[in-house]
């Protein structure tokens, strides 16, 4: 499965998916009543305006909470298991973003703070980028 055509991205995420691949994090904001959204969207559904702009974000956070998982399911092999996959609150717009918490997990707990780096993972037969989350 593959997240662009071959003329472009596909979706209103399209946009989140380039720029991981070119190593940003960027999220899209209602440029009629400044919301943000995300998952990205065509169309505000406050405002009514189909106008949003991409600005890039720091992979910082804390974290909202989490899961530890224990037993392998598929398109978990790589990762030792047990590993935790946490939702992280980014600290500079409101917005939550999943990923797999990577290094030592001494010190995981809502409300931890966590820094972010874009690696790749298989999907299907596709590497795509994927969010890792490191305590800080
Ligand atoms: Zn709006």
């Amino acid at each position: 499965m593959t997240y662009h055509s071959a003329t472009g991205p596909v979706g209103a995420e399209g946009r989140y998916w380039d720029a991981l691949l070119e190593g940003r994090l960027e999220l899209p904001r209602c440029t009629g009543c400044g919301r943000w959204h995300w998952p990205a969207v065509w169309r505000c559904g406050s405002c009514g305006s189909w106008d949003h702009e991409w600005t890039q974000q720091p992979l910082e956070g804390e974290v909202f909470t989490y899961t530890r998982t224990h037993h392998p399911f598929g398109g978990t092999e790589a990762f030792a298991k047990p590993f935790s996959t946490l939702i992280v609150t980014l600290n500079s717009v409101p917005v939550r973003l999943v990923g797999v918490l990577e290094g030592d997990e001494a010190g995981l707990r809502i409300g931890a703070l966590v820094t972010g780096t874009i690696a790749r993972t298989a999907f299907g037969d596709a590497q795509i980028p994927a969010l890792r989350w490191s305590l800080s």
